[in-house]
């Protein structure tokens, strides 16, 4: 079979969120699409599977997007010198708007896919728009790309312009249904994620209706969490009787009581709310770009580690500029020495193998065993040829994935991805 075989090459994986697990011309077993592990020497069991010999390259987990939009995509890179309410109604909103035509969703889609397979990401939840037809577009581009992700339909009725307000709400609960069963029907790897765009976007009429969809399908959810100070102060005028911003989900089972939850940023979470996500096992998608791009703030990543919060990595396209989770892992570690050297030095700042570990199993445990190379975990990996960034010096192999974190335009370094044991380029 072709999803069954043996590879070889320099094997990193996390052992645990402070170590890294590195096997140098190890050999990585795919059964199946399953992993079942790595070793120094090939287990007799296997000895019979086709290798693949990857010489000197890197192999490593492939990496999780917690959180990115993919309407936002064409513009990424633009925008940035606004805050996140003005950056919303002046940059976010037009554009989303955009999207009721099936025909430019296709187009945009195609490129914002096209460059996901291209970047360091196996897996991703990703937010659409609100339009069912432009989501099903992109997740029909998604099932195409051999890509596992979640995608949500975005689900708002105030705030925006009339127009996107307005879409569907006359059987607005018959159009996310709609999507929702199409969604399990057509698709096996592209899975439909319940998307409450954050608080100030829901009336409590459509929240009450949330709820409702999510008793009876328990989906997943996804959505934004104490991102911006005038955004939480804004909540709690809206929310009066929520104590605390993620209690306004919360009420409405959306906050992972039901089902695995992920909450966007959750930079300014107050004790409460921060018991309340590990009493939830709530999913905080950690999105250092965006919350430098819109000015929002620092999260204090390692203080919810040691908590042992759930914390994965979001590029947050398009508050954030790109889609390389390797940029957003040095990103990631360079906010925390800041937050520790200009905020709070009792916050430790995150090392490369916290972030690594984020980027890898800290996201994918959302999907299940994914994100090392443990017996029994879905076989994603990345093969990295990093002999573009040059040295006289001999450099070992932690120092090769820190430079290609630090250092790496990240698609030119990635030479092969496999996803489920797929070789998907
Ligand atoms: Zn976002």
């Amino acid at each position: 079979m072709n999803d069954t075989f043996i590879l070889k090459g320099n094997i990193i994986d996390s052992k645990d969120l402070n170590q890294l697990r590195i096997i140098p011309n190890g050999y990585l077993i795919c059964k199946n699409g399953i992993c079942k592990g790595a070793f120094e020497k090939i287990p007799k069991e296997y000895q019979d599977f086709d290798l693949i010999d990857y010489q000197d390259k890197l192999i490593i987990p492939g990496l999780v997007d917690l959180h990115l939009h993919a309407s936002q995509y064409a513009y990424h890179g633009t925008g940035m010198d606004v805050e996140l309410i003005p950056w919303l109604t002046q940059i976010a909103f037009p554009e989303e708007e955009k999207f009721e035509s099936v025909d430019y969703a296709k187009c945009a889609y195609s490129i914002f896919v096209r460059d996901l397979v291209k970047s360091p990401t196996t897996r991703a939840c990703i937010f659409a728009t609100k339009h069912t037809p432009a989501t099903l577009a992109l997740m029909d581009e998604l099932e195409n790309s051999g890509l596992v992700t979640y995608v949500g339909k975005v689900e708002m009725d105030r705030f925006a312009s009339e127009k996107l307000n307005s879409i569907g709400t006359v059987n607005e609960v018959n159009q996310i249904k709609l999507w929702i069963n199409e969604s399990l029907k057509r698709y096996q790897n592209t899975y439909p994620i319940l998307t409450p765009r954050f608080i100030p976007s829901c009336t409590q009429e459509l929240l009450e209706e949330l709820k409702n969809i999510e008793l009876e399908y328990k989906l997943k959810v996804q959505s934004h969490l104490s991102e911006n100070l005038d955004e939480i102060k804004w909540v709690s005028e809206l929310e009066p009787t929520s104590k605390f911003y993620g209690d306004a989900y919360e009420k409405y089972h959306l906050f992972g009581s039901i089902n695995k939850t992920i909450m966007a940023h959750c930079i300014y979470s107050s004790i409460d709310e921060i018991n309340l996500m590990k009493k939830n096992g709530v999913f905080i998608a950690h999105c250092p770009a965006s919350n430098m791009n819109v000015k929002s703030g620092i999260a204090p990543i390692s203080k919810y580690l040691k908590i042992g919060l759930h914390v994965g990595l979001g590029t947050d396209v398009s508050g954030g500029e790109t889609l390389s989770l390797f940029t957003t892992m040095k990103q990631a570690i360079q906010v925390s020495k800041l937050y520790w050297r200009l905020v709070d030095q009792t916050i430790s700042p995150i090392t490369l193998e916290n972030a690594f570990f984020m980027g890898t199993r800290g996201g994918g445990e959302f999907f299940g065993n994914v994100g090392a190379f443990q017996d029994g975990y879905a076989f994603d990996c990345l093969i990295l040829e990093d002999s573009e960034l040059e040295t006289i010096i001999n450099l070992d192999l932690r120092e090769r994935l820190e430079r290609i974190i630090y250092c790496s335009n990240s698609s030119d370094v990635i030479e092969h991805k496999y996803v489920q044991g797929k070789k998907i380029f």
